[in-house]
């Protein structure tokens, strides 16, 4: 396995393993991998022929008073478990390698960006079509693998690919869960053992939400107030927003249907966390 630093190394790699015709498969990640990401991993060994992984914590898709300082590190271990998922080159590029003096130039996919975290992260997902925008430039993958678990980052970056003609095959996979059903993140590390007991509600939700759809139910304001009573009884757990919405638009919906989604983001003391379901799909 190789490490990479350098941009342009990195690129011109890339480049003559796309000429000796080499299928390049590529997880962008942050970095503290868990099974969540191990699963990109896995599926990209087994779909490319050069595996492909990218570990860059990228400032500018964090707000002012968000946590790009605490964000946890550990590029060592990062590294552990990527060889064991097979993965042939771990890029680390630097924020002054990414973001040159001078900077200027960005990639805003407009309305999927807006609703959701868009809305309580303005500008967030900019920094998150640019960045990985620049990685698609610099590792040219062929295909790239992302998580649900962020579900409207995956719907902003198939909107990008397609608006901008990037040779490139979005590959969406399932969110792993702890076997207590609490979404993987990297973010579960800032929980206290009280916080993530209360963090469970967001999956009871998901759970309780899917439950109800198959039962019949399919009027979104009676399954949104179920869905804010049951996080509401976690008095720790601050709701940011419990929202259904059209799973490739995210459009707001009235009535439910099997590809509505159930977005949530709530903050337990100062951590983030988010969590979603699509209805109708198998989990
Ligand atoms: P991050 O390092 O948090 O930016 O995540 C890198 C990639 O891993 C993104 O495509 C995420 O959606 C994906 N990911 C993070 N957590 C999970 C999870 N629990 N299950 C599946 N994919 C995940």
């Amino acid at each position: 396995m190789q490490i990479i630093s350098d941009i342009q190394q990195m690129q011109s790699l890339a480049t003559s393993l796309k000429r000796e015709g080499k299928r390049i498969a590529f997880v962008p990640t942050m970095g503290f991998l868990h099974a969540g990401h191990a699963s990109l991993l896995r599926e990209g060994r087994r779909r490319g022929d050069v595996l492909v992984l990218s570990i860059f914590v990228n400032p500018i898709q964090f707000g002012q008073n968000e946590d790009l300082d605490l964000y946890p590190r550990d590029v060592e271990r990062d590294c552990r478990i990527a060889a064991e998922c097979g993965v042939d080159i771990v890029f680390t590029p630097d924020a002054a390698g990414m973001y040159p003096p001078g900077f200027q130039t960005g990639v805003t996919v407009r309305e999927v960006s807006l609703p959701l975290c868009g809305a309580s992260r303005p500008g967030h997902f900019d920094g998150v079509a640019t960045v990985v925008a620049k990685l698609f430039n610099i590792v040219q993958p062929d295909l790239a693998l992302f998580g649900r678990k962020d579900y409207q980052q995956l719907a902003v970056i198939r909107r990008m690919v397609l608006d901008l003609c990037m040779p490139v095959e979005i590959v969406g996979m399932p969110i792993v869960r702890e076997t207590d059903g609490l979404a993987m993140s990297s973010r579960n590390a800032y929980l206290s053992q009280e916080q993530r007991r209360s963090a469970l509600c967001l999956h009871r939700t998901v759970v309780a939400a899917r439950k109800m759809f198959a039962a019949g139910e399919r009027r979104v304001d009676v399954m949104r107030k179920a869905a804010q009573e049951t996080i509401g009884q976690e008095p720790s757990v601050s709701i940011e927003y419990v929202e259904f919405r059209d799973g490739a638009t995210l459009e707001e919906q009235e009535i439910v249907d099997n590809a509505t989604l159930l977005a949530l983001a709530v903050k337990i003391g100062q951590t983030r966390l988010i969590d979603n379901t699509v209805l109708g799909e198998e989990l």
